[in-house]
């Protein structure tokens, strides 16, 4: 479905035209259009074929996809960065949003395996995150859009937790005086 041109740019099976010289991402093998009778129109490998129908650039076509956009979930982004190391390079996320008023949006991508929350801890960190959506993707299409993170959300809880800690505390202080 996807392949790669001579300017190592990603083509989709759609744009892809007939006679000319394609490569897989993975073997690097030559690869040419078919548009079969029986079966759509594909990609096969002209020599060995190393089993790979563009799975592995189907991550880095919706991340060239994601960081064109102009606006996202009614926020308008400023700038969209791919490869940002954040945390002494322990977390690069797919994107970097940065929105209009000054905090950021990240974007992770996702093709059959989504991401474990063992993320959750990072973006806390991250102070001027202000939400992360975890976006499924197949071949053609965006499956959903699942917003993982909300900052102020976070903090209502943190604060609500604080506040409730303090109750507890009044409270167990007043008992132990009577
Ligand atoms: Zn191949």
């Amino acid at each position: 479905m996807f392949a790669l041109n001579s300017n190592n740019e990603i083509v989709h099976i759609k744009e892809a035209l007939s006679k000319t010289d394609y490569f897989c991402a993975k073997c690097g093998g030559r690869l040419r259009v078919r548009n079969g009778k029986i079966k759509i129109k594909h990609f096969y490998h002209l020599d060995n074929d190393c089993g790979d129908r563009g799975e592995s650039l189907i991550h880095r076509y919706w991340k060239e996809y994601f960081s064109k956009l102009k606006e996202f979930e009614r926020f308008k982004i400023i700038d969209s960065r791919t490869e940002v190391r954040l945390l002494n390079n322990t977390y690069i996320p797919d994107i970097v949003f940065k929105i209009d008023d000054g905090s950021y949006i990240i974007i992770e991508i996702c093709y059959k395996n989504p991401k474990t929350f063992s993320y959750l801890e990072k973006f806390k960190k991250l102070t001027k995150l202000k939400k992360v959506y975890e976006i499924e993707v197949n071949f053609d299409e965006i499956i959903e859009t699942k917003e993982i993170y909300d900052r102020e959300e976070y903090i209502n809880e943190y604060t609500n937790l604080k506040n409730k800690l303090f109750l507890a505390k009044e409270y167990i202080l007043n008992i132990s005086k009577k």
